[in-house]
């Protein structure tokens, strides 16, 4: 099985949530490949190395740009070139963000590569401890190919 990579994203008042999320399934996460957005990824990775332990070459981390500076729009190229599985995105539901647009971006496409997407907690929790991450799940994508055939009258 192809080694999976999870994205993490947390908006600043869902942080602490992510983080606890994190360590709570540390031992599951240990076997993934982790994409973050970078502030989400100093929290996780110091998290991880600091409060768990987790020795530098056990932990696969990558942190982007932050996500008002273009991390989300980064995370989304990544979905479209394959690069990533899964994401689980702790948002805030009551604050208006100054890149809501990105946000809006990676969840559109998120979900026409249809990857297990969490935007809440228990979503997390039911992805994270699915019997299928353990299969070689692949998501079924829709056919665009009439989409792409499609003759543009100029
Ligand atoms: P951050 O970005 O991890 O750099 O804070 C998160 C987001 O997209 O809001």
């Amino acid at each position: 099985m192809k080694e999976k990579t999870i994205a993490l994203v947390a908006h600043d008042n869902r942080k602490k949530d992510l983080v606890e999320w994190v360590e709570f399934n540390v031992d599951i996460l240990m076997n993934y490949n982790l994409i973050c957005t970078g502030t989400t990824g100093i929290l996780v990775e110091t998290a991880l190395r600091e409060k768990l332990g987790v020795k530098k070459d056990s932990l696969k981390i990558t942190k982007l740009k932050s996500g008002p500076l273009g991390g989300d729009q980064q995370m989304g190229a990544m979905i479209a070139e394959g690069k990533i599985d899964y994401l689980i995105f702790l948002w805030d539901p009551m604050e208006p963000q100054p890149h809501d647009v990105d946000v809006k971006a990676l969840w559109r496409i998120a979900s026409v590569y249809n990857i297990p997407t969490a935007i809440n907690r228990s979503t997390a929790d039911f992805i994270i401890s699915s019997p299928l991450m353990n299969y070689d799940y692949r998501p079924i994508r829709k056919d665009f190919s009439e989409y792409l055939n499609r003759v543009v009258e100029l």
